[in-house]
């Protein structure tokens, strides 16, 4: 692993995120290089033998390790504070990889319901079909993890805040019970961001992202990684990633590791326009609830901020009128665009219900209070006083 300072200094996040993980070549490039290559020559067929055997370091094909891809991996890793990382094509090949890698028929996941649409399908329909049951909990309950619990309980999976609606998980209390069951805790630690969460700490055992959303944060490429600690990534992920293939591009690997060199001044001012708009959502009489972790009227408002250092970037709000209400406003704003993304530097509107959780029942989105008048902003880096404009001429 390459050290920031010559010393090994221990260094906030935000110099690890401009610094870490560099690896320059001979030519001293000051920006990281971009190796898009999918193979490496050896100088003779006894070196590729010593590669190949693991008797020497070194570069073996693209699947499975890259340069770039590893100095974004080893960025990600001293921000996070975790012993080794991956990186995955996207954040459902990250999340996805995490739970197969470690599980087999016979097993049993237990997972908060308010989840991600497609990372609920793995764990409630997918995993299913290969042997793995699963329960999923309200997450907020702990006493519903407790008592969900089986013997064969292999992983813990949950997503804080969650999205559309913003529960908030008390991840070291979930990680104490995960722990005497003897089970991983896995964090979809996407929607708090790196900058703004740190789960490892907290007691989780694996972090995953999709680095689509913040860390990109410019609405350009696809990726995703999965940290942990250096026994789970060397006995679980790293051959099944190396065999299975869902391997980060070089190219897109560049783009995130120059895109996190700005994380924590983008994430930090993210929030900052999320906060103005949530409190002026709050007092306009035509929004009904308005769901965001930095508000004080948040019913978990103590234990997010007692987790987070901010509120984060997302906020979701009832228009009147349902589903026409919901349309008829989101069609009428002019700067904030409609789009199912998220943590772009541009601001995006969702409506879950006919979107992210149309897959859903009925039922199974009110149990998670997604009605037919609930919108998902994603604030962007925009003028928060713009943002305010737009929202009141479209109510308007
Ligand atoms: C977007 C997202 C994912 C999936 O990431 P992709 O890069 O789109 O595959 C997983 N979890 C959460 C919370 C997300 O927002």
């Amino acid at each position: 692993m390459s050290k920031t300072t010559r010393d090994g200094r221990k260094l906030k996040a935000r110099t690890e995120a401009v610094h870490g993980g560099t690896v320059r070549t001979p030519f001293g490039e000051t920006s990281e290089a971009m190796f898009l290559t999918s193979g490496y020559v050896y100088e003779t067929m006894e070196a590729a033998e010593r590669r190949f055997k693991n008797e020497e370091p070194g570069f073996i094909y693209s699947r499975f390790s890259n340069p770039t891809v590893r100095m974004f991996e080893e960025r990600m890793i001293a921000l996070e504070g975790a012993g080794d990382a991956r990186a995955t094509a996207t954040g459902m090949a990250a999340v996805t990889a995490a739970m197969l890698c470690y599980l087999k028929a016979g097993d049993h996941v237990l997972s908060s319901r308010a989840l991600f649409g497609s990372c609920r399908y793995i764990v409630e329909e997918l995993l299913p079909r290969f042997g793995v049951t699963s329960t999923l909990v309200d997450g907020r309950d702990i006493d519903a993890w407790k008592k969900a619990v089986r013997p064969n309980t292999r992983m813990f999976f949950l997503e804080t805040p969650s999205n559309p609606t913003l529960e908030i998980i008390d991840i070291k209390a979930v990680a104490e019970i995960a722990h005497q069951a003897g089970a991983k805790l896995v964090v979809d630690n996407v929607f708090a961001t790196p900058t703004l969460q740190r789960p490892m700490e907290l007691g989780a055992d694996v972090v995953v992202y999709s680095a689509t959303k913040h860390i990109d944060g410019q609405g350009r490429c696809l990726g995703g990684i999965v940290l942990a600690d250096q026994a789970f990534i060397a006995d679980h992920l790293a051959n099944f990633l190396r065999q299975t293939g869902p391997s980060l591009s070089p190219f897109n690997a560049w783009v995130m590791l120059k895109s996190l060199e700005t994380l924590d001044l983008r994430v930090r001012e993210h929030a900052r326009g999320a906060d103005a708009v949530a409190r002026f959502l709050e007092t306009h009489k035509g929004i009904g609830r308005v769901f965001y972790p930095g508000l004080a009227s948040h019913p978990q408002h103590n234990l997010a901020m007692s987790q987070m250092d901010a509120g984060g970037n997302i906020v979701a709000f009832e228009v009147a009128g349902g589903k026409e209400g919901a349309f008829r406003f989101a069609n009428a704003l002019q700067v904030i665009k409609i789009s199912n993304n998220l943590g772009d530097a541009k601001s995006l509107i969702t409506h879950p219900a006919t979107t992210t959780h149309q897959r859903l029942t009925p039922e199974a989105r009110a149990e998670l209070g997604i009605g037919e008048g609930l919108l998902r902003l994603s604030v962007g880096l925009e003028d928060a006083g713009d943002l305010i404009e737009d929202i009141e001429r479209a109510l308007a």
